[in-house]
């Protein structure tokens, strides 16, 4: 196997495997190639521990990636119009033989200029900070005695805009500092690292996850007896009944017991502001609808209430529901249910490191609208490919 391939793999698989680092299939890497003219990145529909030398990557052409970003033609379009053209720019710069033809990362475009290794995670410890009001303030803090530090990007859409805001930061702060940033820190999203060795974007990521982690503590866990048998069959019930009544979703209810960061957002008096804001990241707002539902007891009407309320402020129906001593209720299908409810308890977690900071920052309203109209955009071009 040839050593870039390998690299990629490597780097993939071992910071994949770590859910604190990243969930579902969130996160992308890539490595170029010696002389320059190749990247290996990883493909959509593949999650990073998941990647093998035969699947889940791509390799493309970087020149064509590149001209991407510098094209202001590109810049001037709509964005319906505009990513579904960066998608289909980013198929005809892929140059390997893997079968399938899954797309290569959206991101590939931002990677390209980058430094060789490039690693993106979604690390809990990180959204501490990028989810906080005070984040970037404390980010400075932790990284002041840092000769190169790193970069903090504000909020941007996904996709084309995102690239071009992070090219735009990456020139400045090679004017300032002599060089590009090694690390990148983006808002309500994650950690870029980039570097010429494989080791080295994976010492980096070590050293990032330590700092940060260092100025947080682990939430109190509460003595609690566990919820017993039939207070569950009837949480679950009542939240099948709730769906179905308020929006005419008939949706299998799973229970999540004994997890952590839950049964410790349980037991805190804020609980309720604490979920009272949207979705604090893309991945929230696509797989989970939004932040989960908070209820102080079970009853199904007012389930019923609280679902149609979202409905009317044109949210969409809550996917996780955490019942006070009960614990955390997922409503979709057996298959998706787990990544729901790990990105539940994240999502729980993050919010009360967020408090720390300043209190949690989430995704407006504007935000939101953007991610749900990507999102369909790109569902919409997944079933135009399969049916090619
Ligand atoms: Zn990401």
């Amino acid at each position: 196997m040839n050593k870039t391939l390998a690299d990629l793999i490597k780097i993939s698989n071992i910071t994949g495997k770590d859910s604190t680092l990243v969930q579902g299939g969130g996160g992308n890497t890539s490595v170029k190639t010696p002389d320059g003219k190749y990247m290996y990145i990883k493909a959509s529909g593949t999650a990073l521990k998941d990647m093998n030398t035969r699947r889940g990557w791509r390799r493309l052409r970087l020149a064509p990636v590149l001209s991407i970003i510098e094209d202001n033609a590109l810049a001037k379009l709509d964005a319906s119009k505009r990513e579904p053209e960066v998608v289909n720019r980013l198929l005809v710069a892929c140059d390997d033989k893997v079968i399938g033809g899954a797309r290569p990362s959206v991101e590939s475009h931002l990677h390209a200029f980058l430094d060789k290794c490039v690693i993106h995670l979604h690390p809990l410890v990180v959204a501490a900070y990028v989810n906080a009001k005070n984040g970037q303030r404390e980010i400075e803090k932790l990284f002041k005695n840092e000769k190169f530090p790193p970069l903090w990007v504000p909020y941007t859409d996904p996709g084309f805009m995102l690239a071009k805001k992070i090219a735009k930061l990456v020139g400045d702060y090679q004017k300032k500092f002599g060089r590009k940033p090694a690390v990148m820190i983006l808002q309500k999203h994650g950690l870029f690292v980039t570097a010429k060795t494989a080791t080295a974007a994976l010492s980096l990521v070590r050293k990032i996850i330590k700092l940060c982690r260092s100025k947080l503590k682990e939430p109190k866990l509460p003595k609690t007896k566990s919820p017993n048998g039939s207070d569950i069959a009837v949480a679950k019930s009542a939240i099948h009944k709730a769906l179905l009544d308020s929006v005419g979703l008939d949706m299998p209810v799973s229970h999540f017991p004994d997890n952590k960061p839950v049964a410790a957002f349980m037991a805190r008096k804020d609980a309720a502001k604490l979920v009272g804001t949207p979705a604090l990241n893309p991945d929230e707002l696509v797989y989970a609808n939004g932040s989960a539902m908070w209820l102080e007891k079970c009853d199904v009407k007012i389930i019923t209430q609280k679902l149609k309320s979202l409905l009317r402020k044109g949210q969409k129906p809550a996917a996780a529901f955490i019942i006070k001593d009960l614990g955390l209720f997922v409503a979709t299908n057996k298959k998706n249910a787990p990544l729901i409810a790990e990105i539940t308890a994240s999502s729980v977690l993050i919010r009360m490191y967020a408090t720390k900071f300043g209190g949690v920052l989430a995704l407006n309203k504007r935000q939101q609208d953007f991610i749900n109209s990507w999102e369909s955009e790109a569902f919409r071009l997944k079933l135009a490919k399969g049916k090619s």
